[in-house]
This record gives structure tokens, C-alpha cells and sequence, in this order.
């Protein structure tokens, strides 16, 4: 074995780029520098913000080595040169003092830990790998992660046989992407611009802000769109919607079939479509013939005039509309959820929107290249995955390339899991039941390579190697695509914009020291520089000129078309009933399946939960930018309907109990009438019990406090809307 000097890692991994300039120290006093930048030079270079999934293009302007602002790309799909609030906060994080700032060591069982140098932990975590993969194999190895950046995970697990590669999707949209894969071939977006109709139902574009989006719905708007938001609360996208009608939580499912029952029975769906591009239409109506709207809105309180005039308006201005294809809300959180997505395929397919101007599109999509490989040592077998998704007699019909992450526990605790790696992942804060979550800390190896001192790492990692913050490095090229309708896939990547202020490193680097260290020699024997040219290859794009331009637009491959669809599912059509459910014995359609818990009692109410627009769930309860917002909103508070407030004699800012079958806390009240009256709504963001993140530490509460860790059988997601709590005053 092989050590590796920090001297070697840092060349190794020095990826700069020709027009950086750093020279000054970071950490001086902002008064001083700005000052003395007044007449620095303003250098702009390009980076993609990490502030949530959507990766938004950021120019990242620097003078004399410290950040001094960003903006949004203006041809980056996600941002056309608009950041969120959170998209700032993110970026001033660089000089967050909450930041971890050298690797750590665990010294006891009390969260105390020493401060240890790269090559000593690299060195230590490499031997005790070897040690345990000798006695145990390496298929008991896990690498949990938020997502991405899984061709550096996946190299290492291939060499050691472990096939369990798990991201946080469970807790986020698994119901989404997998009901949409098996029955249209992959996901679907909305084309915003041509819309005449826009149904938002469970899905609020300003509260999970996605910048362009926001900005395109706001413009079909004033170009005369419609839009409908369908919601238990009056969300944020609520307030520019035509309609806003709240639902009764857990039963979008019925709306859904009854609007699909006034459309066929009214004939307002497209027959022609459904003849030539579904599959399975006969066998979903004999199933759901019966569930007219009167049944539908006896279920989710929408009145069946209303269902109906929402189906019609779907009809009349068909194929110009669309039901958005949902996210979070609805993708992961109910007992129905798979139901829900399924039927959302559905009435999309009923209007025939598919490939339609105003409709919903596939993404554009591109290949990149990669480096040559530079390994060619064994490989071991590859072992069975120890959360059992994709496994035959486990979780068969669970996608492997999300993963179950919330039975991390339970595998360790069964000697399926030993050695875990969290790569930007919290899953004590983030997954359902943390005093559960904790027991991630009896493995016999568990690293956390995060950015800050989070719950994770906090509890469980008995080493804590720090990433930088995205500004201090440069990342290899992405496809830029999805979440929203557009004709071409861009290229865009991360260019270092500042000197890492602090002894953290690149992923890579991290990686290559582990591998190194373990015995696998020479596994990414590339540096970041030669991968980008490798990405870039294939398309005939310079890094120089990615550089320059931050994303680059490809020629368009996804536009409107009337015939020759195909969908990449089995019969190359829409398959309205899954053939992999009923291979499983399940029935391939969706019918009406209740939700999972019902709230019956005077001081009962459903738990439901969101994104509040300025924050990014659980990563930035320790932005001291952000939590100034928060203190100046009343941000922690619990959302209460006031009639139900009243009847318990609660007023706005009242302090509340709020208790679960497994957990009892206390919140502020904000009373409302934008809130359906079964429920309460809590920010999916607060709740930080991390004593080291000093800004969040004990603000607010969190949903996932309320809810049992439990596994949806067929997507796997963890129904975490399926909680009843009890609300008393004090
Ligand atoms: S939506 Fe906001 S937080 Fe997310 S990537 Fe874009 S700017 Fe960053």
C-alpha cells in the first residue's frame, strides 16, 4: 500500500483555470477588502449553484480572490439569468463559520472529536477497510448520497463488489420517476410558454423555486394561461393562480380519477390518441368506470361541479394543457402516491398532450465522454444489494438507482451494511425517525464527507472528511436537462471561481486518497482538467470555450410533433397497466386506494409539509442570511387553519404541543385561512439538532421527527404525509 502526501493530492487535484487570480487572504476583514477591491479587476467565471437539485448556471464575479457576487447564466435553462434566495445564501456559505473545516477524527461515543490530518485519515480509513472487506466482503459497503456524481462512487464500488449505491430519492419523488420510466418510457416536462391551461396539483414552482420556471409561468400568464393550483394550502404559486382550490391531503388520487371519468363519459379525451398510442385503456376503465365525480369529491372535498368544469377546461383546450407531472409532494409522501403518479400519466395521455405545443415534452439529451480508464486491477463479484431494492422476494419493483435509504439502520443492524459512506448527505435530518437514524453509528466504519458539521456526521461518522464549497472547485461537465420543457440540451460545469479557504478538498481527491490508501492503485488516475476535455470531446466543445460561455445550447432534438410518437416502454406505447406489477401479482392499473391514516378526533390533524422559497429543506438552517429571513417571517411557525384553531381556543403565535405516535414536541402557531382544515403544515426545514450548526441548532421542528421510517413496497418512498398528530394548546 501506497500513501499519498497532501503535497501529491493537492497537485493531483489542483484544477485551476488560466484567468484565476487569487491572491488575497480570505479571510480578511470585509471592510479592508472592499476597500482596497474598489479598483480590483472583476473577474466573472462560470459555476452551477448547489443550493438544491436544479444546479442553476451561476456567473461567480471575484475580486482579488473573494466572492463579490453572482447572477444567474443567462442561457442556462434553469436560471435564464435568475438565482433564488437560497442560490445567494448557498454561495455565501464559502465563509460560513460553521463550516468544517479540516478532516475529524471520532474519539469517543460522546460526539467529541480531534482534528487529524488528510493522510492520517485517509491512511486509517483505508486499513480499516481492508480489514473488514477481508472478513466480511465488500458488498457490505454503502455509499448513501444525495445524488450525483456517482460515476466516482460506482468506480470504487465496482473493484470492491458492492452494488449498494443509495441516494435521498425515497424521501423526495421515487413514485414519480418510476411510475412515469414504466408506463411513458422516462419523465416528462411542461412546455409553460404554450400552455393555455396550467393544473398544478401538490406542486408549487415558488416555494421549490425553480427560477426560469417562475418566470415562464408568470409570462404564459400575461399572455393569458390560466392556471389552477390544486393544494391543501395557499402556496406560494398559489398567489398568481387564477384558481387556487384546496383539497382534502391524501386524496389527489380521487380528484384524479374523477376528473379521468368526466372526461371519458363526457367524451372530451382524445380517442384518436388513446387508439394509437395506449396500451391498457380498456383494463383502467373496467377497474374505474364507476368512480364518477360525485364519488371523488365525497372522498377530496372538491365539489363535482367543480371536478367537472376542471376536466372540461382540460378537454376544451386540449392538447394545449397539461396536469404538471408533480414532485416532492405527491411523489413520496402517501400511501396512494404510486396511484397518483400513475394517474397523472394518464390524464396527460387522455388530453393528448404528448409532444404537444403547450403539452409535455421528453428531456433533450446529449452523450459527454470520459476519461480512458486507468485501473486494470481484479474486480470482485458484485454483491447483492443489501437494501434489497430491485431484489427478487425483497423490494423487486424499487428502481437500484435510487435505493432505500431509510433502512440504512436496519441493514447495519442485520450485517448487510458495515462500511458507510454519506457523500452530501444528511439522512439523520433528512429521512423519517432520527433517534432510528442514529443507530447508522454501529457500523463498523461509517465516513461522512459533507460540507458542514451536520446531524450525520455529527452522530454517526467516525470520520469526517470535509468537501470544499462548490466555488473552490471545478467538476466535469453535465447534460443539462429536465425538471422543466425545453428543445435542447445545454452543457455547463463548474470552473474554479476561489482558492479553497480551508484544508477541505475536492471529492475526487477525497476519493483518491481512499482508494489509494485501501490498495487499489492508480482507479482515477486522471485529473479534473483532462476528464472535462474528455466530457467535452465528443461534442467538439473546448474547455476554453465552456469557460467563456458558462453553458453552451446544443441544436434542439425535442420539438412539437403530430405523428410517429414512440415511448420506450415494452409495447412503445403509453401502458396505461404495468406489466412489471402484474408480473408481481399486482393488479396493472391504478384504482382508488385510501390514504394510510385519516384524522377522526377534535385535535387530529394529517402532518403535511413543504419547501418554504428561501430555503433548500434541511442544507441551509445554518446560513446566516437566510435565517435572517426566517426570524423576520415567523419562518418556524406551524400553519394551522383558524377555524380548527379556534375551536381549540389557539391564536396566532400560540405555543403548541404536537405529538405523534413516536415523538412530542412544541411550536408556534401561525393561524390561517390558506390552509385546508385536516391538516397543519410545517416547513420542511428546521429542526437542526446538530449543537454545531449554531444558527439552526434547536429552531422549529421537523416533519421527520412525527414519522415512522416505513418503506412504500413497490417504489420503495417513505409515505411521509401518512402522519396523524395531536395538537394542544401549551
Ligand atoms: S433554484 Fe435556487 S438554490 Fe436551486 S440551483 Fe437554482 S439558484 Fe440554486
Amino acid at each position: 500500500m501506497q500513501a499519498m502526501t497532501r503535497r501529491s493530492f493537492l497537485k493531483a487535484g489542483a484544477a485551476t483555470t488560466a484567468t484565476l487570480a487569487i491572491t488575497k487572504n480570505l479571510k480578511m476583514d470585509f471592510n479592508v477588502y472592499a476597500q482596497d477591491a474598489k479598483s480590483a479587476e472583476l473577474i466573472k467565471i462560470p459555476s452551477l449553484c448547489n443550493g438544491c437539485s436544479t444546479y442553476c448556471g451561476v456567473w461567480a464575479y471575484v475580486k482579488n480572490g473573494r466572492l463579490w457576487k453572482i447572477e444567474g447564466n443567462e442561457v442556462h435553462m434553469k436560471s435564464r439569468g435568475h438565482l433564488c434566495a437560497r442560490g445567494h445564501g448557498i454561495a455565501q456559505n464559502v465563509y460560513n463559520p460553521g463550516r468544517i473545516t479540516q478532516p475529524m477524527k471520532r474519539v469517543d461515543n460522546k460526539n467529541n472529536f480531534k482534528p487529524i490530518s488528510w493522510e492520517e485519515a485517509f491512511q486509517e480509513i483505508g486499513e480499516k477497510m481492508q480489514d473488514i472487506v477481508e472478513e466480511y466482503g465488500g458488498d457490505k459497503m454503502v455509499w448513501a448520497c444525495h445524488g450525483g456524481k456517482e460515476t466516482y462512487a460506482k468506480q470504487f464500488m465496482d473493484v470492491i463488489g458492492s452494488s449498494t449505491y443509495i441516494t435521498h430519492y425515497t424521501t423526495c419523488f421515487t413514485a414519480k420517476t418510476n411510475i412515469w420510466s414504466n408506463m411513458a418510457g422516462g419523465m416528462f416536462y411542461a412546455d409553460f410558454d404554450n400552455a393555455k391551461l396550467m393544473l398544478f396539483v401538490g406542486r408549487n414552482y415558488a416555494g421549490g423555486i425553480l427560477p426560469a420556471a417562475m418566470k415562464r409561468i408568470t409570462a404564459a400568464k400575461e399572455k393569458g394561461s390560466k392556471i389552477i393550483v390544486v393544494d391543501p394550502r395557499f402556496c406560494e404559486l398559489a398567489t398568481i393562480a387564477d384558481e387556487w382550490i384546496p383539497i382534502r391531503p391524501g386524496t389527489d388520487l380521487a380528484f384524479f380519477l374523477g376528473l379521468a371519468h368526466t372526461l371519458i363519459t363526457e367524451g372530451l379525451y382524445n380517442k384518436e390518441f388513446v387508439e394509437e398510442y395506449v396500451y391498457g385503456f380498456d383494463e383502467f376503465w373496467m377497474h374505474n368506470k364507476d368512480f364518477d365525480a360525485e364519488k371523488a369529491a365525497a372522498i377530496c372535498g372538491i365539489g363535482a361541479d367543480k371536478i367537472r368544469e376542471i376536466a372540461r377546461l382540460l378537454g376544451e383546450n386540449a392538447p394545449n394543457a397539461f396536469l404538471e407531472p408533480g414532485y416532492h409532494g405527491l411523489a413520496a409522501h402517501y400511501q396512494n402516491s404510486n396511484e397518483i403518479m400513475m394517474m397523472n400519466v394518464i390524464i396527460n395521455a387522455l388530453i393528448g398532450n404528448f409532444w404537444k405545443k403547450g403539452g409535455i415534452f421528453p428531456a433533450a439529451t446529449s452523450s459527454l465522454g470520459a476519461p480512458e480508464p486507468t485501473y486494470y486491477g481484479p474486480i470482485a463479484p458484485e454483491g447483492v444489494r443489501a437494501d434489497g431494492a430491485g431484489v427478487a422476494g425483497q423490494y423487486p419493483l424499487v428502481e437500484p438507482s435510487r435505493g432505500i435509504p431509510q433502512r440504512i439502520p436496519d441493514m447495519i443492524e442485520k450485517g448487510k451494511a458495515r462500511i458507510v459512506f454519506f457523500y452530501s448527505y444528511n439522512p439523520l435530518r433528512s429521512a423519517p425517525e432520527p433517534e432510528y437514524q442514529k443507530k447508522i453509528k454501529n457500523a463498523d466504519l461509517v465516513v461522512s464527507i459533507p460540507y458542514d458539521w451536520n446531524e450525520t456526521s455529527y452522530y454517526t461518522a467516525d470520520y469526517i472528511l470535509p468537501e470544499n464549497h462548490y466555488l473552490e472547485r471545478a467538476e466535469s461537465p453535465k447534460v443539462v436537462n429536465g425538471h422543466i420543457y425545453w428543445p435542447a440540451a445545454q452543457i455547463a460545469a463548474r470552473f474554479k471561481a476561489l482558492q479553497a479557504s480551508d484544508d477541505s478538498l475536492a471529492l475526487l481527491d477525497i476519493l483518491k486518497g481512499i482508494t489509494t490508501a485501501y490498495g487499489i492503485e492508480n482507479l482515477y488516475g486522471y485529473t479534473v482538467e483532462e476528464e472535462m476535455e474528455a466530457a467535452l470531446a465528443p461534442l467538439g466543445i473546448s474547455v476554453k470555450e465552456l469557460q467563456e460561455k458558462g453553458c453552451i445550447e446544443l441544436r434542439p432534438t425535442v420539438l412539437p410533433k403530430e405523428e410517429g410518437l414512440s415511448f420506450n416502454t415494452f409495447t412503445k406505447k403509453i401502458e396505461f397497466s404495468i406489466g412489471a406489477w402484474r408480473k408481481e401479482g399486482y393488479l396493472g392499473v391504478p384504482t382508488w386506494v385510501p390514504p394510510l391514516v385519516v384524522p377522526r378526533e377534535k385535535n387530529e390533524f394529517r402532518l403535511i409539509h413543504g419547501k418554504q422559497p428561501w430555503h433548500s429543506h434541511i442544507m441551509t438552517t445554518n446560513n446566516p442570511y437566510l435565517m435572517a429571513i426566517t426570524a423576520e417571517k415567523n419562518g418556524t411557525f406551524m400553519w394551522m387553519n383558524s377555524s380548527r384553531a379556534d375551536e381549540l381556543g389557539i391564536r396566532e403565535g400560540d405555543l403548541v404541543t404536537i405529538t405523534s405516535d413516536i415523538a412530542t414536541k412544541q411550536i408556534n402557531v401561525h393561524v390561517t385561512e390558506g390552509l385546508h382544515p385536516e391538516c397543519v403544515w410545517l416547513p420542511s426545514t428546521y429542526g437542526t439538532f446538530s449543537e454545531k450548526l449554531k444558527l439552526g441548532y434547536d429552531k422549529g421542528i421537523n416533519y421527520n421527527d412525527f414519522i415512522p421510517a416505513r418503506v412504500d413496497e413497490k417504489t420503495g418512498h417513505v409515505m411521509g404525509q401518512e402522519c396523524i398528530v395531536t395538537i394542544t394548546k401549551g
